[in-house]
């Protein structure tokens, strides 16, 4: 039987950067199973073993990050510079991931309180065996490994299905993998269209779905799992906010809203794509914002819209958005596929879909809001809830906006900051998803609690989980409880 195979395309130039097999459900069931005992073997090793060969990877990655980056760059469009620095943030999560898990995971002794006095209790976070990872293809080696280094480090075995617009990444990231860790396939790629992650979600032997990509389809993965009960991490699109207040550094607010909007041609979860300025300084910050829009030009600082369907929705926003509000840069003429340069509007209600929807190109709403309340408020009506950004001079005011925002990250007088921080938890709320990848949080998202209680000696007078249990013993613990809990604190 022969193999159907697919490109892989560059978005700028329609070469064929690689071609791939379509793996079927039986390809994948194979790798699933091979995953299996791989699990096994990989969580067999000690913890400073795992710890010592995911640390290899990271060398292994940072040695080839040009060759990487390269690929990168072809599959995708985006500049090498900007495949580069999501290389180094991998890393960085490798290496913390590899570095914190024995901490986050290991077993450790917990209080039994006063009712288990005879007890010792322990905890710890078991591995759960074969993670499926479906990733998008917008960061092919950072957002992957936002969940693959994470799953590793907690023992689990990986198969990935990344972007079939992104294949050759994930198939190196494999290999590269195997470099490091040669002795069992404890990390494989499956390389196909939709119908091959789809497989992967639907077979009972992951014990794990960890989907990034768009709200509809991880609404179609989390139905195929649903059958299995498997548990999946979402980490879905959004729209995010970025707050200008009244005493924010203008320049420095300009400079970080254009990057966070049109960096990767707006292709960025986290990018901004609604700006709420606050009136006092609406003038000033749009005058910096204009100023510095007009040396932005698609193929010089970003590359193509990657995924060439994605140009019609993002021509449906501009149309609709132009049509309702007031143009500042740019316009329909703006998309000249596969690019699309810098588009400015303001004044588009705010029920509008380039409002509500996620753009996913280098496109911005701007409005004016009477004051940083208000900012929030709009900001935070959305589905969505990703992330987002509040530039302030108040820093005690910042922080207490950033905690009422509705995402599960924000950032402060900066953009997307907290995706290089590797202990900071990565995921969303609402249409965004659910379940984080980084961090402590991240590491226990591969993992199941053992909860162990042993009895160290019976409890005098006190045998309350037997049928010889006697009346006195009953009234003994309503005494203690009376005495530990009945109190009311005035
Ligand atoms: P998609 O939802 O189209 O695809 C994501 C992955 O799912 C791809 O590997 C895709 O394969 C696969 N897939 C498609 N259909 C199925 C199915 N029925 N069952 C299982 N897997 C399937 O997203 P995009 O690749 O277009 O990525 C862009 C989206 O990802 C945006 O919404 C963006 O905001 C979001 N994203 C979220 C991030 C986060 O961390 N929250 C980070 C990065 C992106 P194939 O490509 O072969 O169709």
């Amino acid at each position: 039987m022969t193999t159907l195979t697919f490109d892989s395309l560059n978005p700028a130039t329609g070469e064929i950067v690689g071609s791939h097999p379509k793996q079927t459900a039986d390809a994948v069931h194979e790798a699933v199973g091979r995953a299996e005992q791989a699990a096994t073997w990989w969580s067999g090793l000690s913890p400073a073993e795992r710890r010592r060969r995911l640390l290899d990877y990271k060398a292994i990655i940072a040695q080839h990050i040009r060759e990487l980056a390269a690929l990168v760059h072809k599959e995708t469009g985006k500049p090498v510079g900007d495949a580069t620095l999501e290389i180094v943030l991998a890393i960085t999560h490798i290496d913390w991931a590899a570095r914190n898990a024995q901490k986050v995971l290991g077993r450790r002794k917990v209080s039994t309180g006063m009712i288990g006095l005879n007890l010792s209790a322990t905890l710890e976070y078991l591995p759960l065996g074969v993670v499926g990872v479906i990733g998008p293809w917008n960061y092919p080696v950072f957002t992957p490994m936002g969940s693959i280094a994470y799953a590793l480090a907690a023992g689990n075995a990986i198969v990935f299905k990344p972007s079939e617009l992104t294949p050759g990444v994930g198939v190196r990231l494999a290999e590269l993998f195997g470099e490091a860790v040669p002795e069992q396939p404890v990390f494989q790629t499956v390389t196909g269209l939709g119908e091959t992650g789809a497989a992967l979600a639907a077979d009972p032997r992951v014990k794990k779905v960890a989907f990034t990509g768009s709200t509809a389809t991880a609404k179609r993965v989390m139905a195929a799992c649903a059958e299995n009960l498997t548990p999946i991490v979402a980490e879905c699109g959004g729209k995010d906010a970025f707050i200008v207040d009244a005493d924010a550094d203008l320049r420095a607010a300009a400079d970080a809203c254009l990057w966070g909007a049109m960096s990767n041609a707006g292709q960025t979860c986290v990018g901004v794509e609604r700006v709420y300025v606050v009136d006092a300084v609406y003038d000033g910050f749009m005058r910096e914002l204009s100023d510095r829009v007009s040396t932005i030009k698609a193929g010089d600082q970003y590359g193509p819209i990657t995924m060439p369907g994605q140009l019609d929705i993002i021509k449906r926003h501009i149309d609709d958005a132009t049509k309702a509000g007031k143009v500042v840069t740019g316009g329909p003429d703006s998309v000249r596929p596969p690019y699309v340069d810098p588009v400015i509007v303001e004044d588009v209600p705010e029920d509008s879909p380039a409002v509500r929807e996620e753009t996913f190109g280098p496109t911005i709403t701007v409005r004016r809001t009477n004051d940083v309340h208000e900012a929030l408020e709009l900001a935070n009506a959305s589905a969505y809830g990703l992330a987002g950004t509040i530039f302030s001079g108040n820093s005690r005011r910042a922080m207490e906006l950033a905690r009422m925002m509705r995402s599960g990250m924000t950032a402060i007088n900066s953009v997307i900051s907290f995706a290089g921080v590797p202990s900071l938890p990565f995921g969303g709320v609402g249409d965004s998803g659910f379940g984080r990848i980084h961090g402590a949080d991240g590491l226990r998202e591969f993992a199941r609690p053992k909860a162990i209680s042993r009895q160290r000696f019976p409890m005098p007078g006190m045998n309350l989980t037997s049928f010889a249990r006697g009346a006195d013993e009953i009234e003994r613990l309503i005494s203690l409880i009376t005495f530990l809990h009945g109190r009311r604190k005035r």
